[in-house]
């Protein structure tokens, strides 16, 4: 209850704005006091050095008193702290607020208007903890393998990603609800829903705008990982994540400290058309030129990429810079086949990679200057290549 009769109107009260000059509170407390409040009104979040309505900058915070200054102010009766100027006594409010409060003690009580000065001030902390450098946005993919749905575990997730820290749920496109379609018109629904998903990490006020950091952990089947990769933008720093599935616990941690695996380019063989081209991507296994498809005949000319020193194999990609090495060699291929074979329009592409990797084949493709990438899957219940999928398509640009 009020110790002040009710028929007290507010401007008879001895408000502590009137009582306690400014200058008695010392000027490093109030700097404290405006830095932990962030310059917002600690009561209604308003940022106090701009006009809400007309945007003109000015000074419209009040510091304020939880206990009064005088004993005969707001909740001044109250266990009075020793230094009544402490910053542990003081609320930047806006003028409104602080006549508020202040006119309405039994209301705003002291615990009341503590624990508002705590919960403004800890989020302050915690949304201005982490600088842009250590901000990231989580992309993954929602997938049916086999019968299997594919997701990637939270705690797994952040142990990758340390020491950068996502801000908010990771952004998941779920393509399990297309499970039932017969694979190439559920290849062509997942693309497109893919290529729509990813858009919307670019467009205004999506929380990469502010991280200006993409995270990928996807796995699915290869066609769609590349479509993913030209999906993405690369004008934001992306990093690709590999999950190692043999590996009992932080599964989609980077492995560190090795020398970087090495990749080349090599022709298998040289073709009759200069315009027909494959290229064999052997990584997580060998690829058997007598194993493309019966089309892809003496007509083509075929390259692969493969591991130097190293034989084809699931766990091949181990470390970051494993995966650098191997797009600098794919972004090298890319270049010499354009050189080697002018006009090349479209490159049919047989792929055994790890899932960063076909991320990385669709990420680093240059629009309008790269050929169009026809994207084969292996498919042992299919007897082989299949094609599946088209990626960096002119016509569609
Ligand atoms: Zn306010």
């Amino acid at each position: 209850m009020s110790k002040q009769p009710l028929a007290e109107t507010p401007c008879t009260r001895r408000s502590p704005v009137i009582l306690v000059p400014r200058s008695k509170i010392p000027d490093s407390t109030h700097a404290e006091l405006v830095a932990r409040s962030a310059g917002r009104c600690e009561f209604c979040n308003v940022f106090l050095y701009r006009h809400p309505l007309t945007g003109e900058r000015g000074n419209f915070a009040e510091d304020a008193h939880i206990v009064a200054f005088s004993e005969r102010g707001p909740r001044g009766e109250e266990d009075r702290p020793a230094d009544i100027n402490n910053i542990d006594n003081l609320m930047l409010l806006c003028r409104p607020d602080h006549k508020l409060i202040d006119d309405n003690e039994e209301r705003y009580t002291r615990p009341f208007l503590e624990l508002r000065k705590r919960e403004h001030e800890a989020r302050i902390q915690r949304v201005t903890e982490y600088g842009p450098s250590t901000q990231t946005t989580v992309l993954q993919l929602k997938v049916k393998i086999g019968s299997q749905v594919v997701e990637v575990d939270r705690t797994e997730t952040f142990e990758a990603l340390f020491p950068r820290y996502a801000v908010a749920d990771p952004h998941i496109i779920d393509l399990t609800g297309l499970g039932d379609e017969e694979p190439g018109a559920f290849y062509k629904l997942a693309a497109d829903l893919i290529r729509r998903r990813a858009a919307l990490l670019y467009e205004a006020g999506s929380d990469l705008e502010r991280t200006r950091h993409l995270s990928v952990l996807a796995l699915a089947p290869i066609p769609l990982l590349v479509n993913l990769g030209n999906s993405l933008s690369n004008k934001v720093a992306t990093d690709f994540y590999q999950c190692h599935r043999t590996r009992p616990e932080n599964r989609w941690n980077w492995y560190e400290g090795a020398p970087p695996a090495r990749f080349a380019l090599r022709r298998l063989r040289t073709g009759t058309d200069p315009a027909a081209v494959g290229l064999v991507l052997s990584l997580s296994g060998a690829i058997d030129i007598g194993s493309l498809p019966a089309h892809v005949d003496e007509r083509f000319s075929v390259y692969e990429i493969s591991p130097v020193d190293a034989v084809p194999s699931t766990g091949l990609l181990r470390q970051k810079e494993d995966l650098e090495a191997f797009r600098a060699v794919y972004r090298n291929a890319l270049a010499e086949l354009r050189r080697g074979h002018p006009g090349l329009k479209v490159l049919h592409v047989f792929p055994a990679l790890p899932a960063p990797a076909a991320v990385t084949c669709g990420f680093d493709l240059l629009p309008k200057v790269d050929p169009e990438l026809r994207i084969y899957d292996n498919v042992k219940t299919e007897g082989g290549f299949v094609e599946r999928l088209s990626v960096n398509a002119h016509e569609q640009q």
